[in-house]
């Protein structure tokens, strides 16, 4: 006889998948993305069913073990679970791993369990151990976990103790699937159940007017409240108990579903009638919903052309055929202006997921939308694993963005995917349409809508015609000295800044870099002071009380009054950061006011949002900041836009540098003359010639996209070849090193042909929070060979690896190769 056979993975840090045999009882109720408790060796540990009838391979069918326990039947849908396989497989990561990613953020499946006393009494003539067992468990005010019972136990017998114990009926344990903070909250409701009118309730109460006086306030509260208020304010709960046993009121426990939008202030916006441009884009899209086909179509509109207004109508035509949205966007900090305005248009439907929200928030919300009490979420890239039900179009907004791609290549799991590109898979699983909406898509997308693989759906021109603003670019070596520095602000923009402040028109300034001066160094020998921990420049922060900043490992010191090396007084501060253009500003400008927007104004929750609503609410006249400002805000009265330095970033050592400076200077261009009045921008540079500058400054994509194309063909970068990065990482350098030469001597054995590899090398960030870095870089036209190459080293370089005590890191299609 035959049992039924799963594949359970198991989350890190075991991160493997075993065969289990369901048990009669469970058959009905386990499936793909179940999670269930499963024996490993002596412990029991969480998994998640993740195939059917695995090939049994050499294992015996006595050596099969059964699952003990089913936990969740649902947690993950069978969709999430093929997307999982999918990461699993293209990205070289464990399926734990990627299974942990896509629960909902902040339920650790652990296989932490909880024991408490079980309905039967223990039996007579008990070990001592199970003896002290019963006695703990039976002292504690609530269920004891395992591991604190080890701690006051220790470790020998324990587990099977706990197993006779439990057979038993002594104890019981069960695993514990949510922090207490996590899982849901509830709450008791006083709700008025006599079906006569309050007054004449009332009444008949008038000998005992405290109940009457609570059946009054609940009638008042629309006929419930929770019952903590009424006990707040005096109704206790001898009232209550004796209204209860009147058959008056009744006591419900009801969920408090926690709202992260609950105080979002709706716009009063009006309902926009498409343009024809809209209409048209509008149309491909909802075909694609209705025939339930996952060609991506890239929405490429220039800036300010209305594509928010495609995404809400297309929104709004798959929630008429019943099916749900899932909206990505870059950073959810940028994103509340789109978020309230779907909340004014769907209203409750409307959920946001991001890593901002408490962990109560985001469980809730998971919750709902399982259940299909909401249809649309709007999120960062991990929004991508949301569990909404009939998944009908998924929208990357900015879909170039390189915060879609997941990278914490420090931690421990590693886990390196592009949440857009799994996007793209994730819609053709569901029967999705999927929209990829840029001004400036990334060349990867654009290069698949020229070989066919990609729809294009264009919106060439802003919203009623509006001109795109004009660009002046400045070439800052002719502007004078001032105080032996170069001027901040050229005559040009010093001119037009004027005549906003005049006019009240408002004006956004990009200066890429945070901080006050990003380099200290020396005026003797030319050395910078660097963080002792990651060996790159320190930033001084503050223009009164400065402190040197590191800005990977947040290491401060103070400025020194003399260089280390050669013990000069001349320590100068270079650079300019968002710190010394407000000073500046605020110097030359008298009465301006600025609001500053970086990492530094930005840190805690719902500091972004309030800053831009500031300055909507114009309590400023300039929005100055970092990239944060070119992303996607859209003010009407917005007439100027100043780039201080287009320079930073233009020859960093990465061959997306080009692409990155082109999308940044474009969208920043384009926060320009949005409204009624047409829009400005000055640009300022020492390389005026460079064509990536140009091609922004004509906000020309095609000019600049046919000149990259050709770069990158020639160096075999994406989108023409492929890139897998190994990193390796550790304390002791020539560890790494070894590692790493020994990593590379695998990887050249595997070589497919066509896959070049180079290194291994120092990685331009040669150390990193203390810990020293290599890598190296397998490069080819097929994305099969790559994964081919690797995957067959892999297992062989982790070894090597670990052997050396270094951790070894894979990403596939990495956005950088620093
Ligand atoms: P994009 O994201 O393409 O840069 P937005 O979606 O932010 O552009 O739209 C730019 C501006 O145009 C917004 O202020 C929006 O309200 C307005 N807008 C969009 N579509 C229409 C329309 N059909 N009629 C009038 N105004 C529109
Ligand atoms: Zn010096
Ligand atoms: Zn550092």
């Amino acid at each position: 006889m035959s049992r039924r056979l799963v594949e359970v993975a198991l989350p890190p840090p075991l991160a493997r998948q075993l065969t289990y045999a369901v048990p009669s009882e469970l058959t009905e109720t386990v499936g793909l993305g179940s999670v269930v408790l499963v024996p490993v060796q002596q412990r029991l540990v969480t998994g998640f069913v993740v195939a059917e009838d695995p090939p049994a391979g050499d294992l015996s069918e006595r050596a099969i073990r059964e699952i003990s326990q089913l936990i969740d039947g649902t947690l993950l849908s069978p969709e999430i679970v093929q997307l999982c396989h999918f990461l699993a497989e293209y990205y070289l990561a464990p399926l734990g791993s990627a299974l942990a990613a896509a629960l909902p953020p902040g339920v650790h499946i652990t296989s932490r369990r909880r024991v408490r006393r079980g309905t039967k009494p223990p039996v007579d003539g008990l070990d001592p151990l199970s003896q002290r067992l019963i006695d703990e468990v039976s002292a504690a005010a609530s269920p004891l976990t395992v591991t604190t019972l080890k701690r006051r136990l220790g470790g020998r017998g324990l587990e099977a103790a706990l197993r006779r114990l439990s057979q038993a009926g002594a104890i019981d344990v069960q695993p514990d699937l949510q922090d207490a903070s996590v899982s849901q909250r509830m709450r008791q409701t006083v709700q008025l159940i006599d079906p006569r009118p309050a007054e004449e309730v009332a009444a008949e109460l008038s000998r005992a007017p405290r109940q009457a006086a609570c059946v009054t306030a609940l009638a008042a509260a629309g006929g419930r409240l929770p019952k903590q208020q009424l006990v707040e304010d005096g109704y206790g709960y001898a009232i209550l108990q004796a209204l209860q046993r009147r058959g008056i009121v009744d006591t419900v426990d009801e969920q408090v579903i926690r709202d992260p939008l609950a105080n979002l202030t709706n716009l009063d916006a009006p309902d926009l009638v498409p343009t024809q441009d809209q209409q048209a884009a509008l149309d491909t899209v909802s075909a694609a919903v209705e025939k339930s086909d996952s060609t991506p179509i890239l929405l490429r509109g220039v800036t300010g052309s209305g594509k928010t207004l495609v995404y809400l109508r297309a929104i709004e035509h798959a929630l008429s055929l019943n099916r749900s949205a899932i909206v990505l966007v870059p950073e959810i900090a940028l994103a509340w202006q789109m978020v309230r305005r779907f909340r004014t248009h769907f209203g409750e439907q409307v959920a946001v997921l991001h890593s901002q929200l408490s962990l109560g928030e985001r469980f809730d919300t998971w919750q709902r939308l399982r259940r299909g009490e909401q249809r649309i979420v709007i999120g960062a890239r991990s929004a991508l694993f949301a569990p909404v039900r009939d998944l009908g179009i998924l929208v990357v907004d900015e879909e170039h963005d390189g915060s879609y791609f997941q990278d914490d290549l420090d931690s421990k799991q590693p886990l390196a995917y592009s949440a857009r590109d799994l996007a793209v898979v994730r819609s053709r699983l569901a029967g999705a349409a999927v929209v990829l909406g840029s001004a400036t898509p990334s060349l990867e997308s654009f290069w698949n809508v020229r070989r066919d693989k990609y729809r294009l759906a264009a919106l060439p021109s802003r919203v009623d015609n509006r001109p795109l603003p004009t660009v002046e670019v400045v070439d800052m070596r002719q502007e004078p000295f001032q105080r032996r520095e170069r001027v901040l602000f050229s005559k040009t923009l010093r001119l037009k800044i004027h005549k906003r402040l005049e006019r009240g028109e408002q004006i956004v300034l990009l200066q890429n870099r945070r901080g006050f001066a990003p380099v200290v160094q020396c005026g003797d020998c030319g050395e910078s002071v660097e963080c002792p921990r990651c060996g790159v420049s320190l930033t001084c922060h503050g223009a009164q009380i400065q402190d040197l900043r590191c800005h990977y490992c947040d290491h401060r010191q103070p400025v020194p009054d003399r260089c280390a090396h050669c013990q000069s007084m001349e320590v100068k501060l270079q650079g300019v950061g968002t710190q010394k253009v407000e000073t500046a500003l605020e110097e030359q400008f008298p009465d301006i006011r600025v609001i500053r927007m970086d990492v530094d104004t930005t840190g805690w929750k719902g500091a972004h949002d309030e800053l831009v609503e500031r300055f909507r609410r114009r309590e400023a006249d300039v929005l100055l900041g970092t990239q944060m400002v070119a992303k996607g805000l859209d003010f009407p009265d917005v007439t100027l836009v100043g780039v201080i330095s287009a320079d930073t970033g233009l020859h960093m050592p990465d061959f997306r540098a080009a692409e990155r400076s082109f999308q940044l200077l474009t969208q920043v261009a384009g926060r320009s003359g949005r409204g009624d009045q047409p829009g400005e921008v000055v640009i300022q540079t020492r390389l005026p010639d460079e064509a990536v500058l140009q091609a922004a400054a004509r906000q020309d994509f095609d000019a600049f996209v046919e000149n990259e194309l050709v770069e990158r063909r020639a160096a075999g970068f994406p989108p023409f070849g492929r890139l897998v990065v190994f990193r390796w990482r550790g304390d002791q350098i020539a560890a790494v090193e070894r590692a790493a030469h020994e990593g590379v001597i695998r990887l050249r054995q595997t070589c497919k042909p066509g896959v070049q590899l180079l290194g291994p090398a120092p990685a331009p960030l040669a150390r990193l929070r203390g810990r020293h870095r290599w890598q190296a870089l397998l490069m080819g036209p097929s994305a099969q060979a790559l994964r081919q190459t690797t995957s067959t080293a892999l297992t062989s370089m982790r070894q090597a690896s670990s052997r050396f005590d270094v951790d070894l890191a894979v990403v596939v299609d990495p956005q950088t190769t620093m």
